[in-house]
């Protein structure tokens, strides 16, 4: 399985989508442009929630 990178202006199709630089979610309809990120203003998105976004935990 490889990565897909989703960027603004593309129309992945509806989901949640995770900004690459910061994991904000975002979340587009079918027919939605994907937007910068309403954090960061990146304009790249995975289609999956990367491990190292969520937080630590102590073991
Ligand atoms: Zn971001």
């Amino acid at each position: 399985m490889s990565s897909q990178i989703i960027k603004t202006g593309e129309k992945p199709g509806d989901g949640t989508y995770y900004c690459t630089n910061c994991g904000q979610e975002v979340s587009v309809g079918d027919y939605d442009k994907m937007p910068p990120c309403p954090r960061c203003s990146n304009n790249e998105f995975t289609s999956y929630k990367k491990d190292s976004y969520s937080s630590e935990t102590l073991s």
